[in-house]
């Protein structure tokens, strides 16, 4: 099993296919962008709209990142729940952050309505559920801070949220009405679309290789051709490619995989995820699972699947889906994946300045709203010259000693769990 995207089944019924091509030859712009995930898309859609002129490289395909591979609960906020932001960040930033991103959903859903993205868009909340009967404790402090900032967030007893996922397996969860599930590489795919449409350049399969600045020019370099712009956003995020004359930030990567059912049938549908909630667990472990619009139930969990762990997790996602759903023990996953998250030490989010441009990266599993908004403010604080726009202030270096080992930890605690525990 590889890392490869045309695994997933994202992929397969991906329904947006955004027109670009290889870079070559030297061209110029206002704004260089390098990476075509959620933050590079949606800086150059927002960048396009408001007259620059926009150079968008992609290594791979677009959507080839995070940004294709995830599960697609569009959320509204961060892992941390707010106190905990501003506790690391002061209450006055925190407070700005945690207000933004819980109107990201709001953002996403604008943007696919407005630009008729094709990705399977439902808006119907999230569940976060209780794995067991002691992750209520969890929620319940969750529930009391999102409540005090105003989000209209609501604690479910046992009964009720297993009437909602169809399963005797959750204990209590706190569901969030302002989030919802999407086509996760659609969205990708069909924001580089509409930044096509409002003018910008795309390229795929063009690695950026070296970058440089000279005479107040950002020079970016691919196999096949050259960028020269004013300006320069870098989103390559968790899934950056070595370039000379940059150091990528560092993370930690934590690896999620995900399988997928045969559409299920209707009476299956009747009792599992009626409502369509995108769901994920308070375990330490996390699982995920939600339905797909063919009514595909996706499943995931923590861990990678191209290690000798990979057939632990295969076995334990099966067994998982039969403990969860036991009308659907020994249905095949279909098609399975994984994907790289980017952790930072404080599982925040960062925006780092370059001379004339930033570098956001780190959004620690939560991408799809705060990439969005990020890679929007980004560019509308270059194109205006207003920092202020900017979600949070610019950070300055971020040093993560032992992240190598961190990464291993995260994966050798998801095998031996999924190894040890929660067998039938
Ligand atoms: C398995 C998984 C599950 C997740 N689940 C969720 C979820 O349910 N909800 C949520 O909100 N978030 C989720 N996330 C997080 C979310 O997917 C990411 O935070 C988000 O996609 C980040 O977007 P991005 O544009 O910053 O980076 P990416 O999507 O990773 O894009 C970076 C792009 O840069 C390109 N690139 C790298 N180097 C170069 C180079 N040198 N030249 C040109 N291009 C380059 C890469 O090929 C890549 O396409 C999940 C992540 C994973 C991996």
């Amino acid at each position: 099993m590889t890392s490869d995207l045309a695994s997933s089944l994202w992929h397969d019924t991906c329904q947006e296919t955004p027109a670009s091509s290889v870079l070559t030859g030297e061209v110029t712009a206002d704004l260089a962008i390098i990476g075509g995930g959620y933050t590079g898309c949606a800086a150059a859609l927002r960048a396009a709209e408001l007259g620059a002129s926009v150079q968008l490289i992609e290594a791979e395909s677009f959507g080839h990142g995070g940004s294709g591979r995830n599960v697609g609960l569009a959320n509204a906020g961060l892992w941390l729940p707010p106190e905990d932001i501003n506790t690391r960040l002061g209450p006055e930033v925190g407070l700005r952050l945690s207000q933004l991103l819980g109107q990201a959903p709001e953002t996403v859903y604008g943007l696919i309505e407005k630009h008729g993205i094709a990705c399977e868009p439902v808006r119907n909340g999230t569940l976060h559920c209780a794995h067991a009967p002691a992750g209520m404790q969890d929620l319940q402090r969750r529930a009391d801070q999102l409540q005090a900032i105003g989000a209209p967030v609501q604690l479910l007893n046992s009964a009720e949220a297993q009437a909602r996922v169809g399963s005797e397996q959750v204990h209590g969860a706190l569901f969030d009405p302002r989030a919802g599930t999407i086509q996760p590489l659609a969205f990708a795919r069909g924001l580089a679309r509409a930044a096509r449409e409002a003018g910008a350049q795309l390229h795929d399969q063009s690695p950026a290789t070296a970058i440089s600045k000279d005479n107040g020019i950002w020079q970016i370099t691919t196999p096949k051709g050259r960028i020269r712009a004013r300006q320069l956003i870098v989103a390559t995020n968790g899934y950056a490619q070595a370039m000379a004359g940059h150091a990528a930030p560092e993370i930690v990567p934590v690896h999620y995989f995900q399988g997928a059912t045969a559409p299920l049938s209707a009476s299956q549908r009747k009792s599992i995820l009626p409502g369509l909630e995108g769901c994920w667990d308070s375990a330490l472990v996390m699982s995920s699972w939600r339905m797909d619009q063919q009514g595909r139930l996706v499943i995931g969990a923590m861990g990678a699947l191209d290690h000798f762990g990979a057939g632990i997790h295969k076995t334990w996602l099966d067994r998982k889906l039969a403990r969860m759903f036991p009308a659907l023990a020994g249905i095949k996953l279909e098609s399975l994946w994984f994907g790289r998250i980017a952790m930072t030490q404080e599982y925040l989010p960062k925006i780092q300045k370059l001379q004339d441009g930033y570098i956001s990266f780190g959004y620690s599993g939560r991408g799809i709203g705060p990439g969005t908004l990020f890679g929007t403010r980004m560019a509308e604080a270059l194109v205006t010259g207003d920092a202020d726009l900017l979600p949070l202030p610019v950070s300055t270096g971020h040093r993560l000693p032992f992240a190598g080992l961190r990464s291993a930890y995260y994966e050798t605690g998801a095998t031996l769990t999924h190894l040890i525990k929660d067998r039938v």
